[in-house]
């Protein structure tokens, strides 16, 4: 991956750069006040940087997916993800104890609750999968695994009533469930960073246009210029934790040029008060991506959300069809690869007729009462009436395609510019992203660190113990991956 010529560097000629003092000049600049940007700034309060900016189009922090209408409030830690094989199941746990572990210093309970989470097996074929799931991971997690129906009404009343008596059923039960409203985490990281660092900078409404490699005179390293209608920021490393747009701006840095993104939207309804904790079917493994699931809802714990739908987006914010310009050009890098990649990608795991199921569901009456159907399968007793799209929920996760291998990469994608001895990082964030963003943050705050070899020192240990884990006792999750 190395960068285009078209953005090599170019000289800093304008006069407000002239007039810049090595003062003026930030340590990092981080773009996206969502749970990862948050996290990044959380985690670089921990270094000795001291200038950071952090850059927001809109007018707080929290507000596009890591906002509680738009994604499925869920801390993923692979225990009831049917859909993630074991290596990645445990993988996502240990990056997830990181978040757990701050969440559990705050008490506060519209910052989260804690609720069972379960997936649910129908018929034979999938309780006989579910329970070999269970052998596979019930010394990893505090897992039970429940096939008497008895039981199973206990837990949860209304997976049992109203089912045929003669249909076989299981749960596999993490007590360990979090519900989490990811914008308020992103909200108390900033203020958390900003409280040990009040020289940090937070620029709300500031939309950043554009990055530049630049050179000034007597100043080593490299540079870039970020570019905003307000203001410009001349800074030595960029965090991008842009959401569905991290993978454009790499690309107009020359990174990630083997990489396309397809643009999954997902809606949800509302269904009374139904389940007292999460209920996940049982998923195809490899699926990258939560099938339709029950829940409460953070913001009313008494109301269910059906949800999350899949839906092709081809625009890059949530119900911004004048995005739609942004996503033709994201894929007119590589048009020939990106359609020969999606249509390998939706023959593959029967995901046509998954996708077109999915699109039914936005045909009015029809498509409700297909999502009923599905939503039948884990509460036999919901009812049409009970359900009712929600207006403006639903973000779009950025699924990120490898053009060469035709094939869409499970979870979230690190793009940086390392091996070209560049301070850059992209994160484009489908689910698990929010589960696994406090880990993301130490490791990109540690890959940055490497990147500007020794100017910079990572207080790794106080950041650790800031959030209840004692390093003298055991390794950071971080550490035992990369071990
Ligand atoms: C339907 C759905 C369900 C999901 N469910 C879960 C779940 O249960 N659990 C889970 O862990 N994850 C889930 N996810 C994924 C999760 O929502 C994301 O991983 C997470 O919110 C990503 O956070 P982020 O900070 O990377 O991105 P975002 O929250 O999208 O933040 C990106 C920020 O960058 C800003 N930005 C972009 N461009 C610019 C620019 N040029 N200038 C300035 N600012 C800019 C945006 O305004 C935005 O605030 C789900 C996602 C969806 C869509």
């Amino acid at each position: 991956m190395s960068p285009s010529r078209k953005t090599f560097a170019t000289r800093a000629t304008s006069f407000a750069l002239l007039a810049m003092t090595r003062e003026d000049i930030r340590d990092a600049v981080v773009i996206g006040a969502g749970v990862s940007g948050a996290a990044d700034l959380l985690t670089l309060s921990f270094t000795n940087m001291e200038r950071v900016a952090l850059l927001e189009r809109h007018t707080g922090a929290g507000m596009e997916n890591s906002h509680p209408l738009y994604n499925a409030q869920t801390s993923h830690d692979g225990s009831t993800e049917t859909n993630y094989d074991i290596p990645h199941a445990l993988e996502v746990k240990a990056d997830a104890e990181l978040l757990r572990a701050l969440l559990k210093k705050v008490n506060d309970p519209q910052l989260w609750q804690k609720r069972m989470r379960m997936a649910l097996a129908l018929g034979e074929e999938q309780v006989q999968r579910l329970a070999a799931r269970y052998e596979a991971l019930k010394e990893h997690y505090p897992l039970s695994f429940v096939t008497d129906r008895a039981e199973i009404e206990k837990i949860e009343p209304k997976l049992v009533l109203g089912r045929d008596p003669s249909e076989k059923i299981a749960i596999l039960v993490s007590k360990d469930g979090f519900i989490v409203n990811y914008m308020l985490l992103a909200q108390r990281m900033i203020s958390l960073a900003l409280s040990r660092k009040p020289g940090f900078e937070v620029c709300y409404n500031t939309e950043v246009a554009g990055v530049e490699r630049i050179a000034i005179e007597g100043v080593d390293g490299p540079l870039y210029l970020v570019k905003t209608k307000k203001r410009q920021f001349v800074t030595r490393a960029i965090f991008c934790a842009a959401g569905t747009y991290s993978l454009d701006y790499a690309q107009s840095m020359g990174y990630g040029t083997n990489l396309g993104a397809v643009m999954l939207g997902g809606s949800f309804l509302s269904a009374g008060n139904q389940v007292r904790g999460k209920v996940y079917p049982m998923q195809e493994e490899g699926l990258s991506f939560a099938e339709m699931h029950i829940d409460p809802d953070i913001l009313d714990m008494r109301d269910s959300r059906v949800g999350p739908t899949i839906e092709f987006c081809l625009w890059m914010r949530a119900r911004m069809l004048r995005t739609f310009p942004d996503f033709v050009r994201i894929n007119l890098r590589s048009p020939w690869r990106m359609l020969k990649s999606t249509i390998s990608i939706l023959f593959a795991n029967k995901l046509l007729a998954f996708v077109a199921l999915h699109l039914s569901y936005r045909i009015p009456i029809l498509g409700k009462w297909l999502v009923l159907r599905k939503a039948q399968r884990i509460i036999p007793t919901l009812r049409y009436r009970d359900l009712t799209w929600r207006r403006n929920a639903g973000g779009i996760r950025p699924q990120i395609v490898d053009l060469s291998t035709k094939k869409l990469i499970m979870g979230s994608v690190t793009i940086t510019g390392e091996e070209n001895g560049e301070p850059l990082i992209y994160n484009s964030t489908p689910s698990p992203g929010a589960s696994i963003s406090v880990a993301n943050g130490v490791r990109d705050v540690e890959t940055m660190l490497r990147v500007l070899d020794g100017r910079y020192v990572f207080d790794k240990t106080s950041f650790l113990r800031s959030i209840g884990i004692d390093c003298s006792i055991a390794p950071a999750p971080s550490d035992e991956k990369a071990a």
